[in-house]
This record gives structure tokens, C-alpha cells and sequence, in this order.
């Protein structure tokens, strides 16, 4: 577990190679995202850690259906009781998540065949799960947190901003990986060009009120996120001119 700012921890067991986070406001506690399936137990410990019980945990968002997002979300929900949430165009993955694919890059058909058989291995078995509540861009959960559909490496691909404390959380609607802010990888992003215009509504519509960006994959950028993520934004569009 790690303390990234004051009342938001990285959840994820070190085996993880996602981030899970917990949120802490008024009325109890918000996961976002959930790593991966079997890694319920490890998140759990964490909360006790922090000196709650899991009942303390108020929702679950979901930020994609992802194995790697939602994978211990069942688990967690029956557990603790709280309301799993995800975009409404999401649910079809959570209900179902054999129905997610790598993209139609030759890369992610070559690798169609390996998530087919996935299921198979343990730590890939993921349990589906019914949401209980249905998000739509622009909504305000009461913790303080605005949904930003942000489509592309999923259709129902969602961030979440909390304007006063600066902090956006993107899912993988980008990746910081090797010191490098980046879109999320080509192979395993279902629609690449609203991907990219995704990253261009956090930067241009949200960017003046992000400092803290929190990535699904990535160490977290503390400060001036929003100018990173504007200038991200301005060299794909570069790039697409070209
Ligand atoms: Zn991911």
C-alpha cells in the first residue's frame, strides 16, 4: 500500500502491475478500480491497515472492463457491500468479460487466441459482475468525483475528476510508463482514434483544473498534470498533420 496524497492510497498488492486506489471522503471510502482477480484479500488487508473495516468502503467504481480493472470487483462487492459502478456502455464487459478482445492491430489479432484461452489460468479467471449503478459523462458522485467518459481503449472507458482537489484519476486513458505520458497501447485499444480524442477532452475541457493525475499503469504525476496531458494533447494532433 502507498500514501500518494492526503487521503488517497495505491491499493495494489506488489504482484499487481495496475494500480487500484482508495478514496477517502466525508461519508466513508470509494475504490477505484479493483487489479486484478484473487488480489480482493490483498486490498481488504490494506483497508485494515488504514484502520477501517471493509464495510467502510461506500462504492467500487470501475473504470474499465479490464481483467487487470475489475477483476476482484465481484469478490469485493459481495464482501464489502458496496455498489459496484461503471459507465453505462461499460456493463456489457463487466456482465461479460470474455466479450473483451485485444483491437484489430495485426499485434492484438495475433494475440486473440491467448485471451480466448486465458480464463484457463487462475489469476485470469475473472468473476463477472452485475453493476449496480450506471454512469454517465458528466455525472457528480457525492464524493466529490465528476465521470468523464473518455472512450477508446474501451467504449465505456471513464476517468474521474475531483475539481477541488485537482486529482484526476485517467484509468487507461493515458499511460505514464518509462517516464513517458503516453495513450494507452495500440494492442489492447479497441479504437485508437477516439482514444486520442479522449486524451484531447481531459487536456482542452478539463486540463486548467488537474494537478494530480493518477494512472492505471504508471507512477502518478503530483504536480502540473493538466499542462503534461495539454502537452501530450497538442503533439498528437502535431503528429496526426502529418
Ligand atoms: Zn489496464
Amino acid at each position: 500500500m502507498n500514501a500518494i496524497l492526503p487521503g488517497v492510497w495505491d491499493l495494489a498488492p506488489p504482484d499487481a502491475f495496475v494500480h487500484c486506489y482508495l478514496w477517502q471522503w466525508d461519508e466513508g471510502l470509494t475504490l477505484i478500480d479493483t487489479c486484478l482477480p484473487g488480489h480482493h484479500q490483498a486490498i481488504l488487508e490494506a483497508i485494515r491497515q488504514l484502520g477501517h473495516s471493509p464495510q467502510d468502503v461506500k462504492r467500487i467504481v470501475i473504470t474499465h472492463g479490464d481483467i487487470d480493472h475489475m477483476g476482484s470487483a465481484r469478490a469485493l462487492q459481495r464482501i464489502t457491500g458496496a455498489p459496484v459502478a461503471c459507465h453505462a456502455v461499460e456493463k456489457a464487459f463487466l456482465e461479460n468479460p470474455r466479450q473483451r478482445k485485444p483491437s484489430r492491430t495485426l499485434a492484438g489479432l495475433a494475440l486473440r487466441p491467448f485471451y480466448a484461452l486465458a480464463h484457463l489460468l487462475p489469476r485470469f479467471r475473472v468473476e463477472p459482475v452485475i453493476p449496480d449503478q450506471l454512469l454517465v459523462d458528466g455525472e457528480k458522485l457525492p464524493e466529490g468525483l465528476t465521470v468523464i467518459h473518455t472512450p477508446g481503449h474501451t467504449p465505456g472507458h471513464i476517468s474521474l475528476l475531483d475539481p477541488e482537489r485537482r486529482i484526476l484519476f485517467t484509468g487507461d486513458a493515458l499511460h505514464n510508463r518509462g517516464g513517458k505520458l503516453q495513450p494507452p497501447p495500440p494492442i489492447f485499444t479497441l479504437d485508437m482514434d477516439n482514444a486520442i480524442r479522449s486524451i484531447w477532452k481531459l487536456a482542452h475541457k478539463y486540463g486548467k483544473q488537474i494537478d494530480a493525475a493518477l494512472f492505471g499503469h504508471g507512477p502518478p504525476i503530483l504536480h502540473d498534470a493538466g499542462e503534461r496531458i495539454r502537452a501530450l494533447a497538442d503533439e498528437l494532433y502535431q503528429a496526426d498533420r502529418h
